[in-house]
Formats: structure tokens, sequence, C-alpha cells
């Protein structure tokens, strides 16, 4: 077999904590992770080394790689810094692999969003380039190699409904969360991670301010496959910085409320707002909403994804 095609899905957080930063500058994390319906296409092709492969590798990646980006709107970089080629390099470069490697990757899932697109690449690519040229890891060996593409990509690997600790790389599978419909809002700004982290006030002055989500009870709540109750949890602290910088992230959650989510918030550093829905007719009919309102640029309605069938 010389190629495959897989879906790469997007994810979305139920609940962001942070505990506290580090010494090494990271912050430690406790988020419970979702998998949802709403991907990137990658094909993957393998082909002979020769002329008409460009020897694209780049800080000592010796594999012939060679990358085509389509959508993105621009933002997506089409050399080594793209994840999905950092990816292959690696894997590649480890296995000595002799062979070139042809990525085809469409973007769908919006970019610089906070619903890990790039990680989510990644994690494809290795798991594609694994299978492809049987290289024979298994999933806690992709995973171990994708942590040092990004903390967020071992989830990806992974996939479903999981805990995910340390800096997100520390992962528990969960049963399945109960089903709901979401639809997604990505007002037309830019919010860096950079930014966000680096403005979060957690420390003991401000400890009354910082609402911390109880992500024991709503990992409880998806145990017990309680919708509701999962929902009433949701909670992410970055919201405390992202909100007042950004007053259109809370508008769009507020609207979302109005049209009938059970709740609504941002996922991961943002600004994408997600709101779950418990019933179809009203999420489509917040998304036809959203669709003709001025808050947010771009509007996706799609569902929570079950890992048994992550690609
Ligand atoms: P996270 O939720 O993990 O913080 P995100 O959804 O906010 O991620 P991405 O869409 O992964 O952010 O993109 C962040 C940046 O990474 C982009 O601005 C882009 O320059 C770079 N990037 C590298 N590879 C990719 C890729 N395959 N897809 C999207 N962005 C990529």
């Amino acid at each position: 077999m010389d190629q495959l095609t897989w879906r790469a899905r997007a994810k979305i957080n139920l609940g962001l904590d942070v505990l506290r930063k580090r010494p090494d500058g990271y912050h430690d994390l406790r988020m419970v992770m979702q998998t949802i319906d709403l991907y990137d296409e990658i094909a993957l092709r393998a082909t002979e080394p020769g002329v008409d492969v460009i020897r694209g590798g780049t800080e000592g990646s010796g594999a012939a790689i060679r990358l085509c980006v389509q959508g993105g709107e621009g933002l997506v970089p089409a050399d080594s810094h793209n994840l999905a080629y950092r990816a292959a390099a690696l894997l590649m470069d480890e296995f000595a692999i002799r062979r070139g490697l042809d990525i085809m990757l469409m973007k769908r899932i919006p970019v610089a969003a906070g619903l890990a697109g790039g990680s989510t690449d990644a994690a494809a690519v290795l798991r594609g380039v694994n299978q492809l040229f049987n290289i024979g890891l298994d999933e806690r060996e992709l995973m171990e190699r994708g942590v040092r593409i990004g903390a967020d990509v071992p989830y990806c690997i992974m996939g479903g409904t999981a805990l995910a600790e340390g800096i997100g790389e520390r992962l528990t599978r969960l049963p399945q969360a109960p089903r709901a419909y979401v639809l997604l809002a990505k007002p037309p700004i830019q919010v860096s991670t950079k930014f966000v982290y680096s403005n979060l006030r957690l420390g003991d002055e401000d400890a009354q301010s910082i609402q911390h989500p109880d992500i024991d009870a709503q990992v409880q709540a998806i145990r017990e496959g309680d919708l509701y109750r999962m929902a009433e949890l949701m909670g992410n602290v970055l919201e405390t910085v992202t909100i007042p910088a950004f007053p259109v992230i809370g508008e769009i959650r507020e609207q979302m409320m109005r049209c009938g989510a059970v709740n609504a918030m941002m996922s991961g550093s943002g600004p994408t707002v997600f709101g779950l829905f418990d019933d179809p007719e009203k999420a489509r009919e917040a998304y036809t909403e959203f669709s003709k309102g001025e808050l947010a640029g771009e509007v996706y309605l799609t569902e929570f994804y079950t890992a048994e069938t992550v690609a």
C-alpha cells in the first residue's frame, strides 16, 4: 500500500484549569479533552526518491518530504515549520526511511483557534507514516514521539474523551462523553497563546478572583453519562484573561446561551467559543442565527466524535 488518507479531527476543552507556572516556564494544567467531528484531510503517498522529489528536509533531516497545503487562508506554513512536516521528518529520520513522502493537507479546522489544528495534523501524520512504511510502533511509542512536537499531540493520537494533566501529555482515557451537538464560533480576532499565559494571574493576591473549574467533578459527571452536570461544570481559567481583553468572546458565549445552548465556553486559549446543545434542531437554528450575525467570522456545526472510530 503506497497511499493513505486520514481525517485529522479537532478537539475542544470541556474543562481547562491551570494549576501553577513551573520553573521551566510551562504551566501545569488539568484539562478535559473531547474530539469533535471537524477535521482536516491528509493524504500521504510514498514516493521513490528521485528527481521529482524536493529534498525538503532541514535541520539534519534527510527525509525527502513534499508538502502541499490547501485552505488555511495563508496562515499555515507549507514548509518544515508545518507540524505535519515535522511529524513525518521525525519518524522518517529515526527509522532511516529511504523512500520519499508526499503530504497533501486540506485545512478545514480554523487556524490558531484553540482547536489543536496543527497538533492533530501532526498526530495523523505520525500514525499514517507508521502505517505506510510498516514501522510498527504502538500507540504509546507514537505518543512518546508526539510530545516532542507539541504537548497536545499525544492526546490527538489517543482521541476521544480524556483527562490531560502535566503540560497536557499525561493522559487518562475516560468513557465517551454523553452525546452532544457542538456549535463553534470564531470571532475575527487573533489571540496569541503567549499573550494569554503571560497575562494569567494565579498568585495568592488574585486567588479570590480566579474561579477554578472542578475538573474532578466534571470527570465524575462524564463517568455517570450526565450531559447536564458535565456541561454545568464547564470552565476555562484562560477566559479570565481573554474575555476582558476581547469582549466579543463573552458576547458570543452569551448569545450561544440565548440560542438555547446547555452551556458555552472558550476552547483552549481561544478565541473559538463552543456551545453544547442537547437537540440537533436547536443547534441548527443557532447555527443559522450565528451565520447571519456579526459576531463570528467562522461558524461550524458538528458533534462529539467517539474514540473507537478516530482515524
Ligand atoms: P492549540 O489549540 O494547540 O493551541 P491552535 O488551534 O490554537 O492550537 P493551530 O491551528 O495549531 O493553533 O496553529 C497555530 C500556529 O501553528 C499557526 O499560526 C501556524 O503558523 C502553525 N502551524 C504549523 N503547522 C500547522 C498545521 N498543520 N496546521 C495549522 N497551523 C500550523
